[in-house]
């Protein structure tokens, strides 16, 4: 009876002392926190009650009263157990595509991102000052992406689609254009020849969500003036 009860207390201590160091070992938390994250998005991906792509006969109305009951469900247990805000140091510029999850592509759930999105992941001015003002807010990395079987990009090659969607066809057209710009932008050109700052290009598959390493447009510095800043947008309806 002794020998047993022995043995209980060394494997309660074996057990014990697994937890303490696994909860210090902020390596293995992250991986179980994304392990567990990835058994929410296998119980839900199945589930098609409201798959409102398909549902033909599913209302406006009826979606709109699934959004709202489903933020009631996320809203009640936030309330409960509120998460910690952190302060971002990368920001991503990722196509508005629904299948690109941003804390995906990153493993990351903890909000350490912040992100901008657009269709055919297009900037404009407002994106790059948007963009400027993350970096003046401590942001480290921007990843510029693109991704694979694009809406926006096949949208760009068909002339019918550039008919219907003149604004945002042009805008895809002048998108190394626009990455060029933000590069000149005085703040992020100091900053990246500091070494404070880094700007990447992805390329992701729209599949997997592999980020695959893409080149920038080449620098600015050759580039006329007028291409630089001046924009009319008279002329982008073309
Ligand atoms: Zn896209």
């Amino acid at each position: 009876m002794n020998r047993r009860r022995h043995v209980m207390l060394v494997l309660a201590g074996v057990v014990l002392g697994a937890g303490a160091m696994f909860f210090h070992n902020h390596r293995a938390r992250f991986i179980a926190g994304g392990a567990m994250v990835n058994v929410g998005y296998s119980l839900q991906d199945p589930l098609q009650d409201f798959d409102f792509a398909h549902d033909e006969n599913i209302t406006p109305a009826e979606v709109w009263q699934e959004v709202l009951a489903q933020n009631q469900m996320a809203t009640s247990v936030r309330k409960r157990f509120p998460r910690t805000a952190r302060h971002p140091v990368v920001a991503i510029v990722a196509c508005m595509d629904a299948r690109i999850d941003t804390s995906e592509l990153t493993g990351d759930t903890r909000k350490y991102y912040y992100v901008v999105r657009t269709a055919g992941s297009v900037m404009s001015e407002k994106e790059e000052e948007m963009l400027e003002l993350a970096v003046e807010n401590g942001v480290k990395v921007v990843v510029w992406t693109r991704h694979t079987d694009c809406a926006a990009e096949k949208a760009a090659k068909s002339p019918t689609a550039r008919e219907h969607f003149p604004f945002l066809t042009a805008a895809i057209d002048e998108r190394d254009k626009r990455l060029r710009e933000f590069l000149a932008r005085p703040t992020i050109a100091s900053r990246i020849a500091a070494g404070e700052l880094l700007v990447k290009a992805i390329n992701i598959d729209t599949m997997t969500e592999e980020m695959i390493a893409a080149d920038l447009p080449a620098p600015t510095a050759e580039l006329p003036e007028e291409e630089l800043f001046c924009y009319d947008n008279d002329q982008q309806q073309g």
